[in-house]
């Protein structure tokens, strides 16, 4: 009996399920949830003891742990004070799918074990690659973050690069390199590393932006060598965009993959009067957008898609004879377009979410984000004592406080989330000290962002 008890469906199984739908209910549907904060291991250690034993706890004493104690210690990152790093703010329709999702035992890593659930997210990838204006034949996977799918999309650029060298009868170079502005977000370094690839940063404008002039010089210097150009499609730091039209606009001198990595700001192509901002990213050869950000779903997701989906299973197909069955087919499998096997069908709370709510909340909720920005930016730069480091272009807006150091924001900060009043932590650039909102949760009000102006005196 003791071997089935975790597996069957009994009494003592109902009870267990009860309580975590309930507690999931309770969490989802609450207004006030706190924004709580971390604890050291130490306290950890003190306050919830030893929870791994031979016997168990039983799911109520451990639900009691986690709810009482463990969740606690977890930042909220969904609160609509949550401004820091890149927030989070999935809808409720999202979450509440995210448990079904984990409820079935979907698969979705190939197409023969999880059709429909790969029909649903493939759907939801071709909405996006349309809205970026990538041709129909466009598609991808839904990954675990913005990391592996830029990774994913850059490996695919370097095997296309390859195969194209090969093809020509000119010799593969000794390092690949990739081009893309010294603002880029870390993980495309992190990619070249894992690559044994060379970084190219190549510097940025005074307002932060890549400019076709600058990847110019670097394709000329570089050229064969070259596997890809990424472009920012909104910067981690600043929301800001680079050139993208005037760095596609180069490939009609050049032949090269053009990686647009929008994982926090490519939404904002959603928004119309954003939309603008975007030209060029039609011409993109691999895109990277992560719904777990501004496409309101919930941890872990980042929607990765290709110009031609071929280049990306050329490059990532795993071969394996028990795996035969799968990769001997004209079958779309999601495995075979990044760095992964094993996934779940990531993409379906955004799936969910979107055929509840319908494209057009979206866009509204995106503008009205945007909308907040600038507003909030307006009132920083009237303030005395305050100055904008740069205007904001999508939903972050970076300022100082003027005469502090970084000990005050350090301090002030600290003291904003032992109040449980928002959580804004201390950034920098070019050396000095600021602070930024990154706003994203529809349900933060302008209000309250000046209620936090307002305690820096
Ligand atoms: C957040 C971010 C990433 C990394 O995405 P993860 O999902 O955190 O792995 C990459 N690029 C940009 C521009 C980002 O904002």
């Amino acid at each position: 009996m003791d071997a089935v008890r975790m597996h069957a469906a009994s009494p003592e199984s109902r009870a267990i399920v009860d309580s975590v739908l309930d507690y999931s209910r309770r969490r989802m549907l609450s207004d006030d949830v706190p924004l709580d904060k971390p604890q050291s291991p130490a306290e950890l250690r003190r306050l919830a003891g030893r929870t791994i034993t031979d016997d168990g706890l039983g799911a109520q004493r451990a639900l009691s742990v986690f709810e009482h104690i463990l969740a606690p210690a977890c930042l909220t990152t969904s609160h609509p004070l949550y401004l820091s790093f890149i927030p989070t703010a999935p809808t409720i329709a999202a979450m509440a799918f995210d448990l079904v999702v984990s409820a079935s035992g979907l698969y979705g890593g190939s197409w023969l074990e999880g059709a429909g659930a790969v029909h649903a997210e493939n759907e939801v990838l071709s909405f996006l690659a349309g809205e970026f204006g990538l041709p129909d034949t466009a598609g991808g996977v839904f990954v675990q973050g913005g990391t592996i799918g830029n990774l994913s999309a850059l490996v695919a650029a370097r095997e296309t690069a390859r195969e194209k060298l090969v093809a020509a009868g000119r010799p593969a170079p000794a390092r690949w390199k990739i081009v893309c502005s010294i603002e880029a977000h870390s993980s495309n370094k992190s990619a070249a590393k894992v690559m044994d690839a060379e970084v190219v940063a190549v510097p940025a404008g005074a307002d932060g932006v890549l400019r076709a002039d600058a990847v110019r010089a670097a394709l000329e210097e570089h050229g064969d060598a070259v596997c890809a150009v990424v472009a920012t499609a909104g910067s981690t730091n600043f929301g800001i965009v680079d050139d993208i039209a005037g760095i596609a606009a180069l490939k009609d001198e050049f032949d090269f993959w053009l990686h647009i990595d929008g994982a926090y700001g490519l939404t904002a192509a959603l928004a119309p009067e954003a939309k603008p901002i975007f030209a060029g990213v039609e011409r993109a050869d691999s895109l990277i957008v992560d719904p777990h950000k501004w496409l309101f779903a919930p941890f872990d997701c980042c929607a990765l898609i290709y110009r031609d989906p071929d280049g990306g299973r050329r490059a990532h197909t795993q071969h394996a004879e028990y795996l035969d069955t799968l990769t001997d087919t004209e079958d779309f499998s999601p495995s075979d377009y990044s760095i992964q096997l094993t996934r779940r069908p990531r993409g379906l709370p955004l799936w969910f979410s979107l055929a509840t709510y319908g494209v057009e909340a979206y866009r509204q909720a995106v503008s009205a984000t945007i909308a907040l920005t600038h507003r909030i930016a307006e009132e920083i730069d009237r303030r005395d004592g305050f100055t904008l480091v740069r205007d904001p272009q999508l939903s972050v807006v970076v300022f100082e406080r003027d005469g502090w150091s970084r000990a005050d924001y350090d301090r002030w900060s600290a003291d904003l989330l032992d109040a449980q009043h928002a959580f804004v932590v201390p950034s920098s650039h070019a050396g000095r000290p600021n602070t930024r909102f990154a706003i994203l949760n529809p349900l933060t009000t302008f209000d309250e962002l000046v209620a936090i102006l307002d305690t820096m005196g």
